[in-house]
């Protein structure tokens, strides 16, 4: 579980407040249920006390105990009723207490009687314990023709104590359940109300600039989200339209540069042929502007098939490639290239693979790679072109002995116009986009790039290709290459 996610921040947010909640609910039935009970059985003591008092006050000026007595067991029932009764007169001749209870909860012999003077309120209201059991006791004062009593009643808490201590049990027992219950329900609740957002960022996900029509899912919830995929959705119209005019704005200037660059150079080529009478150093200039229209054209050439990648020509044909046959071929091919410079060329293909893809791209990651592999080895070098399959795909390897690339520019190496010493590679023709073709060409193919290069002691360019499939794969992202 992520403790840092929204889902469950919520959920504890949301936890809390209902514990909280819970506690305080349960608090107030405690306390409420806790008033309610005292006071019934206060009220019930006051009215047991009144007809006490009415026993009393109705007796003449000289009566007996024994007449009390019976008068209170008739009408009040003390025992029956589990009561407390205890009459005493002034100065503190004890006239009548009531005998044990019928549930026997207390023994009214203990009760210790009011200590000191008699209340100088009517009714004083106390808590006695007696050997563990509490009793609410009510002592109320009358002034009769017979004399002054002191009416004491009482009755055992033991039911009261009983109820409150079931229910601190149950509330105690109850609150975590709910609790938990709350915490589990909340966070499925909130991790439920949260997908279309997972919705969302999954397909924003898959977005890229090699596909600008995908969309995000609208959301028909009528709130914020809703109102949020709408605004994405029109401002990936608006990037997607900007990248589209960026894309053919750049395709057609490469193509239209195309056109005067060849007449140039054709031109150029023509004069330094026809060159007879020229002086040494007109020649010379002729020559290097030449070489400056070559370069330009490698650019303008270079800036075209990445545009076309770009606007996903990529994968043109879809056919299935015999992989070790084509780094044969084009290994051949570039023999010669190498040799003049007196490089080594080997191509190893120990298992028969085949991927499916465009021949004629494929073609172009070889030669792209190995074109790098001869221009930045020195004489005396070599360059291996390897090729294995298996259940996981197949793998093509470029490695050369040259001069390697330095780990800060490693991971830059894919970036287009990118180039490590650009001075020299200047003067061997690259434009820093050769890479970016590549990746560009592998990532419509579904495979991945790696390289791995320690500074002047060699490169290895590896590409991961997945296994064979006849159908062509939807736009996939351009995923950042792998560097080691
Ligand atoms: P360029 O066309 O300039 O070679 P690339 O995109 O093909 O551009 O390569 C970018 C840079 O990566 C090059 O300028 C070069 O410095 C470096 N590079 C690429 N391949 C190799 C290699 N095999 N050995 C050494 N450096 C390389």
């Amino acid at each position: 579980m992520n403790h840092r996610s929204l889902a469950f921040r919520l959920a504890l947010w949301y936890t809390l407040l209902l514990g909280a909640t819970f506690a305080l609910v349960g608090m107030g039935m405690f306390y409420g249920l806790d008033q309610y009970l005292h006071s019934s059985l206060r009220d019930s003591l006051r009215r047991r006390s009144l007809q006490v008092e009415q026993i009393l006050e109705q007796g003449q000026a000289v009566v007996s105990s024994a007449q009390i007595s019976d008068a209170i067991n008739t009408r009040v029932s003390p025992d029956f009723n589990n009561r407390f009764v205890r009459v005493t007169r002034a100065p503190g001749t004890l006239i009548y207490r009531s005998g044990p209870p019928a549930d026997r909860s207390f023994d009214p012999g203990a009760v210790p009687p009011i200590v000191g003077t008699w209340p100088d309120d009517t009714v004083v209201r106390r808590t006695v314990t007696v050997r563990n059991q509490r009793l609410m006791v009510n002592a109320t004062r009358i002034d009769t023709p017979s004399g002054r009593y002191l009416i004491e009643l009482g009755s055992s808490l033991q039911s009261i104590d009983g109820l409150q201590d079931r229910l601190l049990a149950l509330l105690g027992l109850l609150l975590p359940v709910l609790v938990i219950c709350a915490a589990g329900g909340g966070y499925l609740l909130v991790n439920w109300a949260l997908r279309p957002v997972d919705q969302l960022s999954q397909t924003a996900d898959q977005l890229s600039l090699q596909d600008v029509t995908l969309r995000l899912p609208t959301l028909r919830s009528g709130d914020a989200l809703e109102r949020l995929s709408i605004a994405l959705n029109n401002m990936l119209e608006r990037l997607g339209r900007s990248v589209q005019n960026s894309q053919r704005f750049l395709a057609d200037a490469s193509h239209e540069l195309r056109t005067p660059l060849t007449v140039i150079k054709g031109e150029l080529q023509e004069l330094l042929r026809a060159s007879g009478g020229m002086a040494p150093e007109v020649r010379d200039r002729v020559g290097s502007v030449l070489e400056e229209v070559d370069r330009l054209e490698h650019l303008v050439s270079g800036s075209l098939s990445l545009s076309r990648l770009d606007a996903g020509e990529a994968t043109r044909e879809w056919v299935e490639v015999d992989l070790p046959a084509l780094a044969r071929a084009t290994a051949e091919q570039m023999r010669l290239m190498a040799e003049d410079r007196g490089i080594h060329i080997g191509v190893e293909t120990p298992t028969a693979t085949s991927i499916g893809g465009d021949p004629a791209r494929l073609k172009q990651i070889i030669v792209n790679l190995l074109d790098n592999a001869i221009r930045f080895t020195s004489t005396g070098g070599s360059v291996t072109v390897r090729v294995t399959g298996g259940a996981e795909g197949s793998l093509l390897q470029v490695v050369d002995t040259g001069s390697g690339i330095p780990e800060a520019a490693l991971p830059r190496v894919f970036d287009r116009f990118y180039r490590v010493d650009e001075a020299r590679s200047r003067e061997n023709g690259g434009a820093g986009l050769g890479l970016s073709i590549v990746q560009a060409i592998c990532t419509a193919h579904g495979a991945r790039i790696e390289a791995e290069s320690r500074a002047g002691e060699g490169s290895c360019f590896t590409v991961r290709f997945p296994p064979l499939r006849l159908a062509r794969p939807v736009a996939a992202p351009v995923d950042p290459p792998l560097k080691s």
